[in-house]
C-alpha cells in the first residue's frame, strides 16, 4: 500500500491499545495505518505484568507469546508490615513480559496482517477528511486516538472532559537478580506502593507508585526493609524512569467518526495491573464496533468494560490511603485465605457476579468482625 493511499482506519499510537486496534481491525477485512512519534521497540515505564484475562484478551487477537520472552507467575502476593497474604489465580497462568518484547511481539504480528505502520511519525492532527502527518493529510474513514494518558487526539476531538479523575506517579526501575517467587508481590507502605513482577529468569521489574511526585525508588524503598535487602546488591538493570497513571473515566469515548482507546479513553490506576487487558479487550470491542459502523455500541460496551477494573481500583486504592482499614483487610485475607482467593478471581475476572457478590459480603462482615 503507498504512502498517500486512503485507509479505513487510522490509529494515533503505535502502542498496546493501537496495534492491538490495528490488528483486530485487519482481521475484519479493514485497510489500517498506524502512526507513532517513537521507533519501536517502544518502552514504558510498566508494571510489565500480564494478567490471565489479559492473555486470553490477546488470544482472541490471535497473538501468542513465545514461553522464552516471558516469566510466568502463579498468583498475586500482599505484603503490609508483618501481614502476609497470597492467592493463586484460578485456572492459567500470568506473563512478567518486559515492555519491550511484548511491543515487538505486537509489532511482529501487526506486520504479518498487513498493517501499514509509520514509525517517528507523530501525527500533528486532525484534517477535515483525516489526519495530519508530515504537513500531509492523510484520508480515512475512522481515526483511533490511542496516544495514550495524556491523548491530543481526545483534546482535538473535544472528548477531553471526565467524570472522574485521579492522578498518582510512577517509577520503575530493572534489577539482575533471580525472582525469589513466582508471585506478583505488591508491597503496601504507609503512603506508596511497590511492586515487583518477574520478567525473566535473572531479572524482575520493581514500580513505585505514589501520590507525591517527588518520591522516587531509593528513598521509598526505607520504608520495605526486606525488599531492600533483597535489592541492595542487585545490579541495576535499567535506569529509573517516571510517567503518571490516572484513573479517568470520560462520558464520552467518540465523536463523529473519531474513536478513543487504551489509556486515551480512560483508565485505571497502575496498581490494578488491569490496563493492558482493558486495552486488547476495547481493541478488539472497537473494531467489531467499525465492521459493523456502529459506534454507538462502543461507548455503551466500553464503559462496560471498565466497570469491575475501575471498581477494584476504587478499592485498591481506598486500602492504600487508610492503614487501619488495610491492616484489618490484611488480617482477614490472613485468616480467611478464602476471601482473598474470591478477590483475585474478582480481579481477573475469573468468577461469577453472584460468586463476586457473596465474597464481598462475606469480607465486608469480616471486616466488621475484626
Ligand atoms: C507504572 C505503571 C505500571 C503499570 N503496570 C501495568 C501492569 O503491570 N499490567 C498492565 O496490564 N498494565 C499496567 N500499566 C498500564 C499500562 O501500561 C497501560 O494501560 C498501557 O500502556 C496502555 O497502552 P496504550 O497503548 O493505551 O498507551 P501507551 O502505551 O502510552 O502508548 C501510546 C503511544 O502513542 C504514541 N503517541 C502519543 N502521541 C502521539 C502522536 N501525536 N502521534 C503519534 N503517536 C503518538 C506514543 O509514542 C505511544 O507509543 C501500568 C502503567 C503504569 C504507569
Amino acid at each position: 500500500m503507498r504512502f498517500s493511499d486512503k485507509f479505513d482506519v487510522f490509529v494515533v499510537g503505535g502502542g498496546p491499545a493501537g496495534l492491538a486496534t490495528a490488528i483486530a481491525a485487519r482481521q475484519r477485512g479493514l485497510s489500517v495505518a498506524v502512526a507513532d512519534g517513537a521507533l519501536p521497540p517502544i518502552d514504558k515505564p510498566c508494571g510489565e505484568g500480564l494478567m490471565p484475562d489479559g492473555l486470553e484478551a490477546l488470544r482472541h487477537l490471535g497473538v501468542t507469546i513465545p514461553p522464552g520472552d516471558v516469566y510466568p507467575f502463579r498468583g498475586i502476593r500482599f505484603l503490609s508490615g508483618a501481614h502476609k497474604a497470597e492467592a493463586l489465580f484460578s485456572h492459567d497462568l500470568a506473563y512478567g513480559i518486559r515492555r519491550t518484547t511484548l511491543h515487538r511481539i505486537l509489532v511482529d504480528h501487526a506486520a504479518a496482517c498487513g498493517v501499514f505502520m509509520l514509525w517517528q511519525t507523530p501525527v500533528r492532527g486532525l484534517s477535515r477528511d483525516g489526519v495530519l502527518i508530515r504537513n500531509k493529510s492523510m484520508r480515512t474513514r475512522f481515526i483511533v486516538g490511542a496516544d495514550g494518558t495524556s491523548s491530543r487526539v481526545r483534546r482535538w476531538a473535544g472528548l477531553n472532559h471526565h467524570e472522574r479523575k485521579n492522578v498518582r506517579f510512577a517509577f520503575r526501575r530493572h534489577y539482575r537478580i533471580a525472582p525469589w517467587t513466582n508471585f506478583m508481590e505488591l508491597h503496601w507502605g504507609s503512603d506508596c506502593q511497590i511492586y515487583v513482577t518477574p520478567v525473566g529468569g535473572n531479572e524482575i521489574c520493581v514500580a513505585l507508585i505514589s501520590s507525591s511526585q517527588q518520591l522516587r525508588l531509593d528513598a521509598a524503598l526505607a520504608d520495605f526493609p526486606e525488599l531492600a535487602a533483597r535489592l541492595a546488591n542487585a545490579p541495576r538493570a535499567t535506569t529509573e524512569r517516571g510517567t503518571i497513571t490516572v484513573s479517568r473515566k470520560l462520558p464520552r469515548v467518540y465523536r463523529d467518526r473519531i474513536a478513543l482507546v487504551g489509556d486515551a479513553s480512560g483508565g485505571v490506576d497502575a496498581i490494578t495491573g488491569e490496563g493492558l487487558c482493558l486495552a486488547f479487550r476495547q481493541a478488539v470491542l472497537l473494531a467489531d464496533c467499525f465492521a459493523s459502523n456502529n459506534l454507538a455500541r462502543y461507548q455503551r460496551e466500553h464503559r462496560r468494560l471498565l466497570r469491575r477494573p475501575a471498581l477494584m481500583a476504587q478499592l485498591m486504592l481506598l486500602i492504600g490511603k487508610h492503614t487501619g482499614l488495610r491492616q484489618r483487610a490484611m488480617q482477614v485475607f490472613e485468616s480467611h485465605p478464602e476471601s482473598f482467593v474470591g478477590m483475585l478471581a474478582m480481579h481477573v475476572g475469573s468468577g461469577s457476579p453472584r460468586e463476586y457478590l457473596a465474597n464481598g459480603i462475606s469480607l465486608g462482615w469480616q471486616l466488621l468482625r475484626v
